[in-house]
């Protein structure tokens, strides 16, 4: 399912003395299949960007197609219900969110909501619990006796329960050390290579940005300024800088080796490890 923001414009609390512009003319498409890295400094609109890509925030100025649908500050709410079944937004410390007496019960609650039958949703449960690397057992404990790192996993399967046709990851290794923050984006690439699914991470990592995704578009002042391929955008070290961007590692270490051995490398892999 393709997503395509056109010329959207967004203000918070609109028409008041608070009144805060965060997003002008931005204009993104993101292809069905794609995995779509949102990247940009600190304050450039990327929460503000991933919030429209399931009608959490509706826009001011513009519209966003999501699938068929077209949300405009006017929109039905009728039209949203469908809509947030088919983009699943994974928010930064999803763990936060957890709630029912066990994990079962948990993951099962979305898709509860939104009239898929119990033994389908338990079917559900029981086989992510399984694709995220949990051992069974955790499904009959409370999701709160787990560690840190499984309650992430058990929020990421309650969103994947609902088997979204678009997954949308903001921050997903915020808090975690460098082997889980692997695990989990490894994760996310094999559910995007196995079943196809259109994934749009936000990040602050040019790393992940780098490793992963086969679009990227740069924020910069709530606006998207630049759109492309990461092997354009990553190694176009002038323009990452003008828009407050460091370029990733392993771009930066290429570079290096290049200074060193005084001769240009043709390329360099950015799915190794630096
Ligand atoms: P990013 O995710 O890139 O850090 P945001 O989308 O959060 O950027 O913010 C874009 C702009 O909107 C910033 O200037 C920010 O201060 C402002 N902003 C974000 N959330 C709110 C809000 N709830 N109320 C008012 N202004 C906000």
């Amino acid at each position: 399912m393709d997503i395509l923001l056109q010329e959207v414009g967004y203000s918070y609390a609109k028409d008041t003395p608070f009144e805060k512009r965060a997003l002008t003319d931005v204009s993104l498409h993101i292809p069905s299949g794609s995995y779509t890295a949102i990247i940009g400094h600190t304050g450039s609109g990327k929460s503000t960007v991933l919030q429209h890509l399931n009608a959490l925030l509706k826009p001011t100025e513009g519209s966003v197609m999501i699938g068929e649908r077209k949300i405009e500050a006017e929109v039905k709410a009728k039209n949203l219900r469908d809509v947030r079944r088919q983009v699943g937004i994974v928010f930064q410390f999803p763990e936060q969110q957890l709630f029912d007496e066990t994990v079962l019960k948990d993951i099962m609650f979305g898709p509860l909501n939104y009239g898929v039958p119990e033994e389908e949703a338990s079917r559900r449960a029981h086989e992510l619990v399984e694709q995220l690397g949990l051992p069974p057992e955790v499904l009959t404990k409370s999701p709160f006796d787990l560690s840190g790192g499984q309650m992430r996993r058990v929020a990421i399967a309650g969103v994947l329960a609902m088997e979204p046709d678009v997954l949308v990851l903001d921050e997903p290794t915020a808090g975690l050390d460098p082997r889980g923050r692997r695990e989990i984006m490894d994760l996310f690439h094999r559910l995007h290579i196995e079943k196809g699914l259109t994934t749009v991470l936000v990040t602050h990592s040019m790393e992940d940005a780098a490793r992963y995704a086969d679009n990227v578009a740069i924020m910069h002042n709530g606006r998207c300024v630049v759109t492309g391929e990461p092997v354009e955008i990553f190694s176009n070290e002038e323009q990452l800088r003008d828009y407050r961007l460091e370029p990733p590692r392993t771009i930066r270490l290429q570079q290096k080796l290049e200074d060193k051995m005084g001769i240009k490398l043709d390329s360099i892999s950015l799915t190794e490890e630096a």
